[in-house]
């Protein structure tokens, strides 16, 4: 399709040193850029397409970046963001300085002290394995800056900001080959391989329908919309005393969560199921978003006017879904030289927080792939089937647990009660699975390393040991692990909308 000489000119001279390999990465968001971070080295050289501007000026103090920074690409970067220790990890392992320059940045570490429930703080000695359970809190927008700094500062790593990618170069045959990308202004960008980190609404599937390839790829609803509100902590002041109530946890027909950032910001993310449409409509408005967050008792204190200052809008987002796709198809790859990483790969339910570690993960199983040989079909397969074993459990159980939720979330709705094999299995997780971990260290660690994927999900359940601790908490029943739960979550539903003011559509049907 292109000449030899076609790509050569199409190619920046930097890009031409003859024993590199020459990557070229679309998007310069989390997956884009730990691409980078990933394959950086003497024998490649890195270009990053980005659509978007550079950061504005005032991007220094991070605050001014979360104001102007204009991402048309990036629509969740005002949304909570949490980073998982999965994450950290393989960032601590490659990268040391950046986790030193994140926290410099004010991005927060918290250790596993530091997520300890009160039942299990007196209780608590270290283990050697417990530095491997830090996660890191902060704005996306601070992440994305101080990563994005640290990428740029390795050596052989360009990127274009304003350089809006609208095809690959594919020289037809069988499979394909991807040998570049197509810019907006008609230029192109040659390259031995392209790494697409586009996000969720990457253009694969269409760029590549002209050649006749078809991704395989599946997905489900997350069947919730996200909105999210920033504050800050006034002057002098500090994050409330624990009370007891959770800062996150899953009212049926609410889902919240409290995120401390860096810098004395912090959000708060509501997250409401898609059937409750009245609460949807009314939750945007700044006023019910803070009614709502003042009914909870876990999140109430920080909101309080004395103490902190709202510092954003309601974001609101929709449209979230998970959603596999594979480059490969019967045991060969479907086009070669293009590998797809971070949402454009899999999209997961940003409830679980494993968007970014997800893009780590693979972006470590790009780089395994890419030193493990040169033939771009061997390449593909190892990626292809290293994804699949390191992802697949964690994306299977998410969308098992999705589907309960929204089963959960048409029967709060409606005021059922649910199947019984449903209560059963609920009552097993709350009053057995949830209760013995806020009183058995060895257990809480356990479901602590297989939430941050550090261990494989419900990996821990397997283990006779905690099965026995959570069979005996459960039998004990719910009056005597009285002190073990944590304090009132927040209203019921009817309790909500009353307060809110909200018609209650179904109730009043009836
Ligand atoms: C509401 C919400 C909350 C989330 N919370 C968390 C969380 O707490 N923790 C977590 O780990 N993950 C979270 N995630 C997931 C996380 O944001 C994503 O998984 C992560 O950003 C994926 O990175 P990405 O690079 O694939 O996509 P993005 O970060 O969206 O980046 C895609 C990039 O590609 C660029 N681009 C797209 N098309 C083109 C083009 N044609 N030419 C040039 N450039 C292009 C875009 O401008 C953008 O910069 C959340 C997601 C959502 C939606």
């Amino acid at each position: 399709m292109f000449t030899v000489e076609e790509r050569r000119r199409a190619m920046p001279a930097m890009l031409r040193a003859k024993s590199q390999e020459r990557v070229v990465i679309l998007g310069a968001g989390a997956a884009g850029l730990l691409a980078a971070l990933m394959l950086a080295g003497e024998n490649r050289a890195i270009i990053i397409l980005e659509r978007d501007p550079s950061p504005p000026e005032d991007a220094a103090d991070y605050d001014g970046a979360f104001e102007h920074w204009h991402r048309r690409g990036v629509g969740q970067l005002r949304h909570s963001h949490a980073f998982l220790a999965r994450l950290v990890n393989i960032i601590r392992a490659h990268h040391p300085a950046l986790i030193d320059q994140l926290i410099a940045a004010g991005c927060r570490e918290m250790t596993l002290a530091d997520l300890l429930p009160s039942t299990l703080k007196d209780r608590y000695t270290s283990e050697p394995g417990d530095a491997e359970l830090s996660i890191l809190m902060s704005r996306r927008v601070t992440f994305e800056l101080v990563l994005r700094r640290y990428v740029l500062g390795l050596g052989g790593v360009t990127l274009r900001s304003g350089a809006f990618v609208t095809g690959y170069m594919i020289a037809p045959g069988d499979p394909p080959r991807v040998s570049g990308v197509t810019l907006e202004s008609g230029e192109t960008v040659g390259a031995d391989l392209v790494v697409d980190a586009g996000g969720r609404t990457a253009q694969t599937a269409e760029w590549l329908a002209g050649t006749g390839v078809v991704l395989p790829q599946s997905g489900e609803p997350a069947g919730i919309l996200y909105y999210t509100r920033h504050w800050t902590l006034k002057p002098g002041q500090t994050p409330p005393p624990r009370n007891g109530s959770p800062g996150a946890g899953d009212l049926g027909y609410l889902k919240f969560g409290l995120f401390e950032a860096d810098n004395g910001w912090f959000s708060v993310t509501l997250a409401v199921p898609e059937v409750e449409t009245e609460l949807r409509a009314a939750i945007v408005k700044p006023e019910t978003f803070d009614a709502i967050c003042h009914a909870l008792p876990g999140v109430a204190p920080w909101i309080d006017p004395e103490r902190a200052a709202p510092a954003s809008k309601v974001f609101a987002m929709g449209d979230l879904s998970s959603r596999w796709r594979r480059m490969v198809s019967g045991g060969k790859p479907l086009v070669e030289n293009l590998y797809l990483i971070g949402d454009g790969l899999i999209r997961s339910n940003p409830l679980y927080g494993r968007g970014t570690s997800f893009a780590a993960i693979e972006a470590e199983l790009l780089a395994r792939a890419l030193v493990a040989g040169h033939d771009p079909a061997a390449r593909a397969l190892l990626y292809d089937s290293w994804v699949e074993q390191a992802l697949r459990p964690f994306y299977d159980d998410m969308i098992g647990q999705d589907r309960s939720a929204i089963a959960r979330a048409e029967a709060a709705r409606v005021g059922a009660r649910g199947s019984l094999r449903g209560q059963l299995v609920r009552s097993f997780i709350r009053d057995g699975a949830g209760v013995a971990v806020r009183d058995d260290l060895p257990a809480f660690r356990a479901a602590l390393r297989a939430f941050h994927m550090l261990d494989k999900p419900r990996a821990w359940l397997t283990e006779p040991r905690h099965m026995g601790v959570v069979l005996k908490t459960w039998a004990r029943g719910k009056r005597r692990n009285a002190h073990l739960y944590p304090g009132r979550m927040g209203p019921d539903r009817t309790e909500m909308l009353d307060l809110l003011g909200l018609h209650n559509e179904v109730s009043a049907a009836a």
